[in-house]
């Protein structure tokens, strides 16, 4: 329906380059009535990104993706330049997901003066200053930035984002608040293996042996709910339960394990006090940083519930 404003990739896709491309695409699709859907995406597709394009998909009259490895939300050059790259298979499985229009910017593009030049910058205080923020330091601000450009280049849409990033989901719909863009951020439930570890382009890097080890982190999640079950209600305890569970992993190292309330991420006093809540966890893993999260307040995944053994549990 609207003029391909640039050249194809072998799936298919229409491949935009550039922002005055995806601009010009989304608005033309606007102008004809249709609704857009937003998928921001460091690439390297896997099921849990596929899920965000295919809500999009079933919601949306057009669908674009957008990869591209972000360096600003970067404070590690080593993660940088070991974040996994798949251009070729993320175009076909986008495709084959619903999605309509791809974008793919260089980072001159994105940043025409570098990165490190950049004079203006979001930053969401508080939100974005705990847990990931606290030990990424730099990491929202450049989240925050990029998807801030992102939401000015798309216009009016509603924008996917997975609730395994649950602090990240809180600081982009604080921005879109905030600065009043024309965007309705959506939330997408985690996606897990069948051993209950998240889906995460960073599992690749993992060894067999970290692999299986990295599952502690949804075990240790399943443990601080099995508490609040239980009725403990001394946040303290609940976090002490999944530190134990971290801690007798060998190949992990715990970053945080933390029972917040979800509205701001903002440590729980009392379980007394009502909730929302949300379980958080963070561990190193061999070469990668991990994170994890869940909301107690829900159904445990299938995926969480299997097998956690009774001594992890405390019983
Ligand atoms: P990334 O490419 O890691 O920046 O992730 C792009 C989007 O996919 C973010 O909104 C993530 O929260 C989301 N995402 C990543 N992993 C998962 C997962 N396992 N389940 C659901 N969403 C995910």
């Amino acid at each position: 329906m609207t003029a391909v404003v640039a050249p194809k990739g072998a799936c298919g896709l229409p491949v935009v380059a550039t922002v005055a491309g995806l601009t010009r695409h989304l608005a033309d699709a606007r102008a004809q009535g249709a609704s857009v859907g937003l998928v921001p995406t460091m690439g390297s597709l896997h099921e849990g990104h596929l899920s965000l394009i295919a809500r999009a998909v079933a919601e949306c009259d057009v669908v674009a993706v957008s990869i591209f490895v972000n360096p600003l939300q970067f404070g590690d050059a080593d993660d940088l330049a070991h974040y996994p790259r798949a251009l070729d298979t993320d175009l076909d499985l986008a495709a084959t997901a619903g999605a309509t229009v791809a974008f793919v910017p260089a980072v001159e593009e994105m940043y025409p003066d570098g990165p490190g030049d950049m004079t203006t910058t979001v930053s969401v205080r508080d939100l974005g200053d705990r847990w990931e923020g606290a030990s990424r330091p730099g990491h929202f601000d450049g989240v925050a930035t990029v998807v801030a450009k992102l939401f000015a280049m798309a216009g009016p849409c509603r924008a996917y984002f997975g609730e395994k990033d649950f602090q990240q989901l809180a600081v982009v719909s604080r921005l879109a608040r905030d600065l009043s863009f024309p965007v309705e951020v959506v939330g997408c439930p985690t996606v897990r293996e069948p051993d209950g570890l998240a889906r995460s382009s960073r599992n690749a890097r993992l060894s067999p042996e970290e692999r299986a080890a990295a599952a502690v982190l949804p075990r240790a999640l399943r443990a601080g709910f099995d508490a609040m079950v239980e009725g403990e209600y001394r946040p303290a305890m609940v976090e002490s339960r999944m530190v134990q569970v971290v801690e007798r992993e060998p190949l992990a190292r715990l970053d945080y394990a933390a029972l917040v309330r979800a509205v701001d991420l903002s440590p729980a006093a009392s379980l007394l006090d009502g909730g929302p809540f949300r379980l958080l966890v963070a561990a190193r893993v061999g070469p990668v940083r991990l994170i994890d999260n869940l909301d107690p307040g829900e159904d445990l995944p299938a995926e969480l519930a299997a097998g956690v053994p009774a001594q992890e549990r405390g019983a």
